[in-house]
């Protein structure tokens, strides 16, 4: 079949275009099934992180699907990186999150911007779950306004000193009190010159602050403040050039929020899974709950929501470059919409559910309150109004 035949078109499977993808999505069910669901409760009971868990993922080839083969990867591409997230989340969005922003905002981070002896040095490590990883970019007092952020690396003969205060950084800490491994730190050095470094566990001067505890959701990743105290990280460690760093964070970014995306996807999924079984099962005034049209309308919305934004999803996915950029317009639309569409299939799961869904045991409170990070995390819902409006005005053509 050529590409031009019209047979193509209708054979292309946008959830798993090629064997690899669902070969992918065959290992993730089972993975899911087997090892990630029976943990998700209790982890977020505890608000622990699930680092043996971690590593089986990285064991089955599961935190390098974007990282070429040379390096330990898959190789493979936004979709199958769109796969493991959604897959995750139908079980364990906190645990999803995790290893979206050690495969994601860390590795493949470093796979695109980071040099080659960085790519040996890291990868191979970061692609086994040997290393656990993160991305060190919100600072006590920036956030959204992060090129204004205040940590500082001043050159000082072979090395940058590193001064500053990250927060909210998953991965940041190990259940045992130290650091996660290592961590792509981004710094300003100059006024306004954002850079960015690699900065490994056991370094002087780079330590754990405060664990954050009692988050509303994601409570089984961890979540954390590093302190940087004149940290001497060597110039080798420094990805690209300088003044590079907003670069590779913007760059970043486009595949982040449409991981995040696919977060969302997987949350709505369960959503509906628990909203269908449960309202044939319920009976009310001498019937399936499923025959009220309110009912129906909490789970038919949702599904048509869902299905919309699972195929945007995986067509930006499709048509991404993820060495590239200038993608931001569907990521950050991928986002804003996905983000949005769970966190309302979450809420009618819980009305659905009526008392039982507002109780730890039917799951859906869980999703609930893990669906609401993904509109402030990897960039507010504002912040992709802001990028949108900008990005539609400079780009109109795609409106036509
Ligand atoms: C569980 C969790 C995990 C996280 N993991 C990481 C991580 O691994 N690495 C990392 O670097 N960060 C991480 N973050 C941080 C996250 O990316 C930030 O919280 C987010 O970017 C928002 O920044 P902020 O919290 O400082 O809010 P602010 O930027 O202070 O925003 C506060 C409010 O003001 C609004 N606002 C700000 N600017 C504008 C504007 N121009 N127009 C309109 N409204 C505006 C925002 O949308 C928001 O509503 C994590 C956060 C959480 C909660």
């Amino acid at each position: 079949m050529s590409l031009h035949d019209p047979r193509a078109a209708s054979a292309l499977d946008l959830l798993a275009p090629t064997p690899e993808h669902a070969l992918l999505a065959d290992t993730l069910r089972e993975f899911v099934a087997r090892e990630v669901e029976p943990q998700a409760g209790v982890h977020d009971r505890e608000e622990r992180f699930n680092h043996a868990l971690f590593q089986s993922a990285g064991q089955l080839g599961l935190l390098g699907v974007t990282i070429p083969e040379e390096y330990g990867g898959a190789g493979l591409d936004a979709v199958a990186a769109v796969q493991v997230c959604e897959a995750l989340s139908t079980a364990d969005p906190g645990f999803g999150l995790s290893v979206l922003a050690h495969a994601i905002l860390f590795a493949h981070n470093v796979s695109v911007n980071g040099s080659e002896l960085q790519r040996k040095h890291v990868l191979p490590r970061a692609v086994t779950g040997e290393w656990i990883g993160g991305l060190c970019m919100t600072e006590p007092e920036v956030g959204t306004d992060v090129l204004s952020l205040r940590t500082t690396a001043r050159r000082d003969g072979d090395v940058y000193r590193l001064n500053g205060c990250k927060t909210f950084i998953t991965n940041g800490g190990l259940e045992d009190g130290s650091t996660g491994d290592c961590f792509i730190v981004y710094a300003a050095t100059a006024p306004g010159v954002i850079s960015s470094f690699l900065v490994e566990k056991g370094m002087p001067g780079f330590r754990l602050g405060q664990k954050w505890t009692d988050k509303l959701g994601m409570r089984a990743s961890f979540t954390a403040e590093l302190v940087f105290e004149d940290v001497p990280v060597p110039v080798a460690q420094r990805m690209g050039e300088e003044g590079e760093g907003t670069l590779h964070m913007m760059r970043n970014l486009e595949i982040e929020r449409l991981t995040l995306a696919a977060m969302s996807l997987g949350i709505a999924q369960r959503c509906l899974q628990v909203m269908v079984d449960y309202a044939s099962q319920r009976q009310a005034f001498g019937k399936p709950i499923r025959e009220f049209g309110q009912i129906q309308r909490h789970v038919t919305e949702s599904f048509a929501e869902w299905r919309a934004a699972r195929t945007f999803v995986y067509d930006v996915a499709r048509r991404m470059d993820v060495r590239g950029k200038g993608q931001r317009l569907d990521a950050d639309a991928t986002k804003l919409f996905a983000s949005q569409m769970a966190k309302r299939a979450a809420d009618a799961a819980i009305q659905v559910l009526g008392g039982y869904g507002y109780m730890g045991e039917y799951v859906v409170e869980r999703l609930w309150r893990d669906a609401k990070l993904i509109e402030i995390g990897g960039g507010t819902l504002e912040a992709h109004h802001k990028n949108l409006m900008k990005e539609l005005a400079r780009h109109p053509q795609v409106l036509r």
